[in-house]
């Protein structure tokens, strides 16, 4: 067996111990004789399961008590369409467009309401967090919505934008459990887990209690309200029992780490090891305005096409894989979530030098 340094932007590399883990478990789950795959959602075994992973979960995030904690099917997209469905009351919500999910996000608003983008930096393809300070929150908007970390042009909210009085809603999939973050500062959370937590198709929505209301449309379909996660503990169906299981073991593992605190003291480590040397390199630079700058997604290109294709295929040859950009913005990417270890990075750097000599 050998393992590469994955550095794609999702699905994501994930713990080594944590797939250890569950390969050791696969066959027979403490000895219940079968795999979490083959086990029903209603038996007692499971229950302790997605109990522990969401207790877990209200202790690494500090989730205070008047938000309920979902896990819920389908990944980004459905939530995108789930928010201006439970949320807009008034039939008007805020977006601030900061990349293609922003966007996507917005797009998807507009189907069910006014849905008014009231800053975007898709002026300099999202390269940079706009000024979100004095923002013209539109009176009636039932909530402000930003996508907190955007993946593929590597920027982050440093600052939270002024509502203005309004609920914040925040996509962060791919900054989730990067670092402490003060949930009452929002109205919902939520995050499709395939970035930095587990494996695909399954996002975990943090929702404050009274922004989970039963008098919403009465079209909306069952499995698209949040009341319906809310009023069973998210078993009204089946869920995506495996993946709840695996994220709740990533849980457990960060706990063993230190927690967020020292989750973020590793990624800034990360980060900077890899923009340092970005800085000071003569062939490479990033491409996100350095202010905003992301601790998980890092885009860099060279000034040749031809180059940054060179690098992607000699880096793959080396075990460095999943470093081309996404398509929309050219050039490479390094995403260097929670579980890419230190060594990969100090690996990826010296690449990026022995491959600076060589052409330059
Ligand atoms: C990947 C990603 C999405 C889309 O998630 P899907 O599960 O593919 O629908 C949405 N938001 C952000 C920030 C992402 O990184």
């Amino acid at each position: 067996m050998s393992r590469v340094y994955n550095f794609s932007a999702g699905p994501a590399v994930m713990p080594e111990e944590v797939l250890e883990e569950a390969a050791a478990e696969m066959l027979d789950y403490q000895g219940t004789g079968m795999s979490v795959m083959e086990m029903s959602h209603r038996s007692a075994a499971y229950q302790k399961i997605i109990d522990e992973a969401e207790a877990d979960l209200r202790d690494l995030m500090n989730i205070p008590d008047n938000y309920k904690v979902l896990f819920i099917q389908g990944g980004g997209h459905v939530q995108f369409a789930m928010v201006p469905m439970n949320l807009m009351k008034n039939g008007t919500a805020d977006y601030i467009i900061t990349g293609q999910w922003a966007k996507k996000a917005w797009q998807e608003a507009q189907k069910y309401g006014k849905a008014n983008a009231i800053a975007s930096s898709q002026d300099q393809t999202f390269s940079y967090i706009p000024d979100v300070s004095d923002l013209p929150v539109d009176p009636d908007a039932d909530y402000v919505y930003i996508c907190m970390n955007n993946t593929i042009y590597g920027t982050v909210f440093h600052e939270l934008p002024d509502t203005k009085g309004k609920d914040l809603v925040a996509d962060i999939s791919s900054c989730f459990l990067s670092e402490p973050l003060d949930v009452s500062k929002f109205g919902i959370l939520w995050g499709g887990v395939q970035k930095n937590v587990g494996p695909a198709g399954l996002a975990i929505a943090i929702v404050r209690e009274d922004l989970i209301r039963e008098d919403i449309d009465e079209k909306v379909p069952t499995m698209l309200k949040y009341s319906t996660y809310a009023n069973s503990g998210s078993l009204y169906n089946t869920p995506p029992t495996y993946n709840i299981y695996m994220c709740g073991k990533v849980f457990k593992w960060l706990k063993k780490q230190g927690g967020l605190e020292e989750m973020k003291k590793r990624n800034e480590e990360k980060a900077a090891l890899l923009y340092d040397f970005l800085d000071s390199s003569r062939l490479f630079h990033g491409t996100a305005r350095k202010c905003d700058r992301s601790l998980m997604n890092v885009p860099f290109v060279t000034d040749s096409d031809e180059l940054n294709a060179l690098f992607v295929k000699e880096a793959t040859e080396a075990g460095l894989l999943n470093l081309k950009g996404h398509r929309s913005v050219g050039g490479m990417r390094a995403s260097i979530y929670n579980a890419m270890p230190v060594e990969g990075v100090r690996a990826l750097v010296d690449f990026m030098k022995d491959f600076e000599e060589k052409h330059s």
